[in-house]
């Protein structure tokens, strides 16, 4: 089962139209990247309104919200934790001041050097007042924006201390403002809205706000949106390399969206196509671990000629098992939301598909359900290779120990999920089904093998491990 989504941002610049509505619209598209808190920032006359909330987008904003949001430029973002501690203080956008101007930022990913900037603004008499990068981030092209009153040199000279995985938007007076890191780790589009411009996480939240898809933003571009909606685009100096997060293929972003030019649904049906060449298996029914793993499993059946069947029914009500606070509880929630249909899986050899393991409790427990429900085998395939290194930008797998796959076999791995067999997609076999060369994508959880230096890999997060 995967690991937890990271973060989804939105930004429009909209000009004669309130920016709120089409924010909201945007982050529901982007629900699935996050489901703790969201929020909303707008801008009227360099005036900010900033509205965010525990919970999900629908939860957050009623009508009454959304009309207190003046202005048609505005940011969004919906958050699950990375770093930063799971409080109201952390939800985003985080509200700033660059040289008296009224500000927000809101952040998709992980900076690697987060402790070392810190000491230097602090060092610099800022005061810092949560523990998420994003405020980091956000002082750091504040003290920049200070020196020269220029947003895109600030945002240039800011990109020295600011290392790591991110896609930000910002609002800075009239202006919207997104970038994207130098190496486009984390994705970000471009479209065309309301005679305006918007910017997403994904390109469906593009579509769903009522805008077209233009591009992604390149990797290291800066966009600047004026309040009537015109682009400015210049670049914080991009080496032409990428390294973009296969896992975005492979499990978050959503199946509809478009990402470095591939369909993810084609992705991830030619990932279930080459699974069934590479682990070929004698079975009765192919079932995917919804929603995630459907097309996988779709890719698998037509492969194999082994007939697929949704023998695992997703209770679409129940979510969030992540803030339940103990392991036991957890697993008990897997239950309540995944429930096998007993006459099909009863006597019969099943393949279970699922599209990456992070942890396997969760698939341990979907095992041991299938096999209730009366299933002879349970062979376990999973579209991604075995997932044996932390992510440190702005994934939430964060300490090796964590990770069933790290130090073991796949016979190790099917002993403690419960599995007959467990077979991985092999490196090759995934980055052929993405389409892009190897040197293009981040593998780094997949290999160890990072994209960037990670100097505070010992200190942030492999602090418990004693073996490492
Ligand atoms: S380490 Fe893995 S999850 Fe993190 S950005 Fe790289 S590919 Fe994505």
């Amino acid at each position: 089962m995967p690991a937890r989504d990271h973060c989804g941002v939105v930004g429009v610049a909209v000009p004669g139209k309130g920016a709120a509505p089409f924010l909201y619209r945007g982050l529901r598209a982007l629900q699935h990247r996050g489901q703790e808190s969201a929020g909303i920032a707008t801008t009227s006359h360099g005036k900010l309104s900033i509205r965010k909330g525990m919970g999900l987008v629908h939860e957050v904003f009623v009508q009454e919200t959304l009309d207190a949001l003046r202005g048609s430029t505005g940011i969004g973002h919906v958050r699950y934790p990375t770093t930063g501690s799971t409080d109201l203080e952390n939800a985003q956008p985080l509200a700033l001041r660059l040289r008296g101007e009224e500000a927000a930022i809101a952040v998709n990913g992980d900076l690697v050097n987060f402790e070392r900037t810190r000491r230097r603004l602090q060092a610099q008499g800022v005061e810092l007042l949560g523990n998420a990068d994003t405020e980091t981030m956000g002082q750091m092209i504040a003290l920049e924006y200070s020196r020269s009153r220029d947003l895109e040199a600030a945002i240039r000279r800011a990109r020295w201390e600011l290392i790591g995985g991110y896609a930000s938007v910002m609002l800075v007076g009239t202006r919207m403002v997104a970038f994207r890191d130098p190496l486009g780790i984390r994705p970000l589009s471009v479209g065309t809205l309301n005679g305006g411009h918007c910017v997403a996480s994904e390109s469906v939240a593009i579509e769903l706000m009522g805008g077209e898809t233009l591009r992604e933003v390149a990797p290291g571009e800066i966009l600047i949106f004026d309040k009537d909606g015109e682009m400015h685009s210049a670049s914080m100096g991009a080496t032409g390399e990428t390294a973009h997060c296969m896992f975005e293929w492979v499990y978050f972003s959503r199946p509809d969206s478009t990402l470095g030019g591939k369909d993810v649904y084609a992705v991830r049906s030619r990932i279930g196509e080459r699974l069934a060449r590479e682990s070929p298996v004698e079975s009765d029914l192919v079932i995917p671990v919804p929603d995630s793993s459907r097309p996988q499993a779709l890719g698998f059946s037509s492969a194999s000629g082994i007939p697929y069947a949704e023998g695992l029914i997703k209770n679409r009500f129940v979510e969030r098992t992540f803030i339940l606070p103990d392991q036991k509880r957890r697993e008990a929630e897997v239950r309540v939301k995944l429930h096998p249909v007993p006459g099909l899986l009863k006597g019969k050899r099943i393949v279970l598909l699922d599209d990456s393991i992070v942890r396997g409790t969760t698939l341990k427990e979907i095992v041991s359900m299938v096999r209730a429900a009366g299933a002879l085998r349970v062979d376990v395939r999973i579209g991604c290779p075995p997932i044996v290194a932390p992510c440190y930008f702005g994934v939430d797998m964060k300490q090796r120990k964590e990770l069933v796959a790290y130090g073991r076999t796949e016979e190790e791995v099917a002993q403690v999920i419960g599995a007959d067999s467990v077979h991985y997609l092999s490196l090759p076999g995934l980055v052929e089904s993405i389409g892009l060369a190897s040197d293009q994508l981040c593998l780094g959880c997949l290999s160890g093998k990072y994209p960037l230096e990670v100097p505070e890999e010992r200190q942030r997060f492999q602090r418990t491990l004693g073996e490492f």
